[in-house]
């Protein structure tokens, strides 16, 4: 079996393959280093607040997953469970989070209502100039993306599983309607499975199979920020910013931030990027747009030093839903990609559905809204409804 891509989904197929006792498997990444994907440049959020019933049982079993990763995994993780903080500016936002609400408490999920006035107890520093109201999962945290890919790889290669670095794929042999072969810039892997693990690539892996995935990049850029001085984030004796390690999202403006060591990590979306491009470079006139918007939010951020950015790439899907699983199409080839900006909070749930899979066993969840075929059927197209909080 080859998957391709060495991100932190691959690796966590890779391990669950692996406990599933398919150990006969080889992990293709072109790059030098696990990680180097989206992966390696996300922000490390993962919640439960979502507004699909599947992403929600998603977040449930992964973030399970996170709070004993290194019993589990054996490789330590840096977890912190500060809680997400929505912040809702429009009625049609704080209505469509009140559905939302009911569908996480339903699950288990233990998650508040707030009134703008209860804002500051968990995120002092946050102005609520026109918010209407916002929500608040204790359990929702911010976890290090580098420790999940790693404890995956490792227990998975421990297990048997070889990772081949700087190593691209370059084909998908295909006979009789299956997979054959996979080709590589180091020889041919004779295989009837493979797993397209590629992130923001794998339309181009899909590509290779002659199949037409529906996911494309979309870049996304952070941006960090050191306190005014040297007394950090407290200005008179007064906090300016959170000292924990809370996520707060600006619903409405795709603003959020946390708290990454002593300094501030943030971000928003730009409504004028169009998704479709692999460029990566950071593009500093976007700063003109998300600075009145940061600073609206968090006043301090307006006397904060920035000291660097980078960009990296949202892989979208049409429903911002993720696929997991089989094509059809093509005998052997599995899809898990399309996390659409929140994969990495997935990965550990995500990668245990798809090895049970393809391993034939019962994934104990609902995988109706991950199938691909959600997109090529249109009696499925329409019956469909995506995910709403896409930040
Ligand atoms: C700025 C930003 C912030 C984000 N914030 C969050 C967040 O807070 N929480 C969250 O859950 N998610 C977040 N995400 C999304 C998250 O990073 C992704 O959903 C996740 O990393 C996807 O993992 P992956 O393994 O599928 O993809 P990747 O990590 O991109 O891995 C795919 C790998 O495939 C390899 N590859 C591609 N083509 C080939 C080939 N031909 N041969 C071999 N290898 C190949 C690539 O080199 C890459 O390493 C963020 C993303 C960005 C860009």
């Amino acid at each position: 079996m080859v998957i391709v891509g060495g991100g932190c989904m691959g690796a966590s197929v890779a391990y669950h393959l692996a406990r599933c006792g398919i150990t006969n498997v080889v992990l293709v990444e072109r790059e030098p280093a696990l990680g180097a994907g989206s992966t390696g440049r996300n922000a490390g959020g993962v919640r439960h607040q979502f507004s699909h019933e599947a992403n929600v049982r998603l977040s449930l079993e992964s973030i399970r997953l996170f709070e004993h990763f290194e019993e589990e995994i054996g490789y330590p993780l840096d977890f912190h469970q500060d809680g997400y903080l929505f912040l809702l500016s429009s009625p049609a936002s704080a209505a469509s989070f009140a559905r939302g609400v009911e569908v996480q408490t339903k699950l288990g999920v233990d998650v508040v209502w707030l009134e703008p006035d209860d804002v500051a107890e968990h995120a002092p520093g946050v102005a609520v100039d026109g918010v209407h109201a916002a929500t608040f999962c204790a359990r929702d945290g911010i976890a290090d993306p580098h420790g999940v890919t790693q404890g995956f790889a490792n227990a998975a290669r421990r297990a048997g599983v070889e990772l081949w670095l700087d190593t691209a794929v370059t084909g998908i042999r295909i006979l009789d309607g299956a997979v054959a072969a996979v080709e590589t810039t180091r020889g041919e892997i004779a295989t009837r499975t493979v797993v397209n693990a590629a992130g923001p690539w794998a339309k181009q892996i899909g590509a290779l199979a002659g199949v037409v995935l529906p996911i494309e990049p979309l870049r996304r850029h952070i941006f960090i920020a050191q306190p005014p001085s040297d007394s950090g984030w407290i200005r008179d004796g007064v906090r300016t910013a959170p000292t924990s390690h809370i996520m707060v999202i600006d619903f409405e403006t795709t603003f959020y931030f946390h708290r990454e060591g002593p300094n501030l990590l943030f971000g928003m979306g730009d409504p004028g990027e169009r998704a479709g491009g692999f460029d990566t470079d950071v593009d500093w006139d976007l700063l003109e747009h998300v600075e009145p918007v940061a600073t609206r939010r968090l006043p301090v951020l307006a006397d904060a030093q920035l000291t660097h950015a980078w960009a990296g790439l949202y892989e979208m899907s049409p429903d911002a839903l993720p696929i997991i699983g089989p094509v059809e199409a093509v005998g052997g080839f599995y899809v898990i990609a399309g996390f659409s900006g929140h994969g990495f909070m997935h990965s550990p749930a995500a990668g245990r559905v798809l090895a049970d899979l393809i391993t034939g066993r019962d994934p104990g969840m609902e995988t109706a809204p991950f199938r691909f075929d959600r997109f090529t059927d249109s009696r499925l197209r329409r019956a469909a409804a995506g995910e709403a909080n896409v930040v």
